[in-house]
């Protein structure tokens, strides 16, 4: 069976790249514009088609195989019955009842009263908030520091505006012992301050961030904010897993620290919030100084997100406002459900002698793979990050998807933790059983 799906797999492969070449056209001058040098790969274009192409059991791309719970999903189909308005353009900035939602729901986390029609944009995921955010306020030339393991996107978006990218990463505490825990991963704040320079604009941060799970604590929090205000750099702090922290740990937002609110930039997302990825409603908050220039590139590009799934989301913080802290709000279940799911998916590493390093929050997993052999067999690959290849044998040849940690460094880092791979833990139980299943017949050499 495993053969003829290999041999298929091939098959579609070769099909569609015949019809891609049929289509070329060729021009005598150059058709691409400079920016998109470089910036051509992408992690999840590339590993999620291949999770298809070999009908893999996903724990790769970071969606839910489960269905958004039930009060948004009626919200939504509330709003696409909700009459002809619902279907047509609404505010550029964000449907009214969605901002005034998160101004609500956000002043009382941050404890600053956000206003709806200044400081809040809402975009087309947080991927468009994060671009709104660079094109808006990073020049030619400036510098933008990136906490390392980051986010893949953040890198290009840097590059396609012309700005630098100035890499730090997150090391583990004690260099040749056991990491158990994502928050032995740590930033050291002399090597952090050496990164500042007359040029630094912005640093990004990304808490609970992805693919490693550390949740920033206030003092490491305290530190960054520090650097910011004597350098007069802006902070764009990427929040999408706010509410999946586990084991009591708080999620701690940056612009809530003393003389923060008025330099970052926190990005949220719908789809994480709610479970809808599909929906891409995400928003920046910020001071409406550095509110209006994030508006100016949002409305010379896309104007607005679609208004029925706006409406939802609007519903989805209405009800959260009122339970928050409850055991009835989504944010308060939907981490105990992964708390759950976290420890199901680190035990099944365990018994087939994968370490996993348990997050603290988000909802991916790590672990170091460098004691797995594998015979690859495939010269095409041999330059290839030892990740990129593993993750790449596991789908192929034992149907397993999962995605390699190294996409998430810059290539001066990438050497040093091609490690590692990342598994996503926002899955059905079936999934899970089913990798499981996977994983053990593996190591027990079947
Ligand atoms: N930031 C991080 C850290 C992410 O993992 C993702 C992927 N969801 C995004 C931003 C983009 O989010 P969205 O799907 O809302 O565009
Ligand atoms: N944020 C998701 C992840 O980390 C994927 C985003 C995407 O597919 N572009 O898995």
């Amino acid at each position: 069976m495993g053969i003829i799906r290999n041999i298929v797999a091939h098959l579609t492969v070769i099909r569609q790249s015949l019809v891609r070449n049929h289509h070329k056209i060729i021009m005598s001058r150059q058709l691409h514009a400079s920016r998109t040098e470089g910036v051509d790969k992408n992690v999840w274009v590339e590993f999620t088609q291949l999770a298809a192409d070999y009908k893999a059991v996903n724990l790769g791309q970071g969606f839910p195989d489960f269905s958004p719970p039930k009060f948004v999903q009626e919200a939504f189909c509330k709003a696409v019955n909700g009459g002809p308005l619902m279907h047509q353009y609404t505010r550029a900035f964000g449907h009214p009842p969605l901002v005034k939602n998160l101004a609500k729901f956000f002043s009382r986390i941050v404890g600053h009263e956000i206003n709806p029609f200044e400081d809040i944009l809402v975009t087309v995921g947080a991927y468009q908030a994060l671009f709104c955010a660079f094109q808006a306020l990073v020049n030619e030339g400036d510098e933008v520091i990136i906490v390392e393991p980051f986010f893949d996107c953040y890198q290009p978006m840097v590059k396609m505006v012309g700005g630098k990218a100035v890499y730090v990463p997150l090391r583990p505490k004690a260099e040749g012992k056991a990491v158990l825990s994502s928050g032995d991963w740590v930033l050291s704040a002399e090597e952090l301050a050496s990164k500042f320079t007359p040029r630094t604009k912005a640093i990004v941060i990304n808490t609970p961030n992805n693919p490693l799970g550390k949740v920033y604590k206030t003092e490491e929090l305290q530190m960054i904010a520090d650097l910011c205000i004597k350098h007069d750099v802006l902070c764009i702090s990427d929040e999408v897993y706010e509410w999946l922290t586990y084991d009591g740990t708080k999620h701690v937002k940056i612009a809530s620290l003393p003389g923060m609110w008025e330099r970052t930039i926190t990005v949220g997302s719908g789809g994480k919030t709610f479970s809808a990825t599909g929906w891409k409603v995400g928003w920046a908050i910020s001071s409406g100084h550095i509110m209006k220039h994030m508006k100016t590139i949002h409305q010379n590009t896309v104007y607005h997100c679609a208004t029925a799934a706006q409406e939802a989301v609007a519903q989805g913080f209405e009800r959260e406002y009122e339970l928050f802290g409850t055991p009835e709000s989504y944010f308060q279940q939907l981490p105990a459900m992964l708390h759950h799911k976290r420890k199901k998916l680190a035990s099944c590493l365990e018994s087939v002698g994968l370490q996993p390093i348990m997050p603290e929050g988000g909802y991916f997993m790590i672990t170091d793979i460098s004691s797995v052999k594998v015979d690859y067999n495939d010269q095409s690959s041999k330059d290839e990050p030892n990740d990129f290849k593993f993750v790449k044998w596991l789908t192929k040849e034992k149907g397993l998807a999962t995605i390699p940690v190294s996409a998430f460094y810059s290539p001066e880092h990438s050497k040093e933790f091609d490690k590692y791979i990342r598994f996503c833990f926002v899955k059905e139980d079936a999934t899970l059983d089913a990798a499981e299943d996977i994983l053990r017949k593996w190591s027990q050499g079947q």
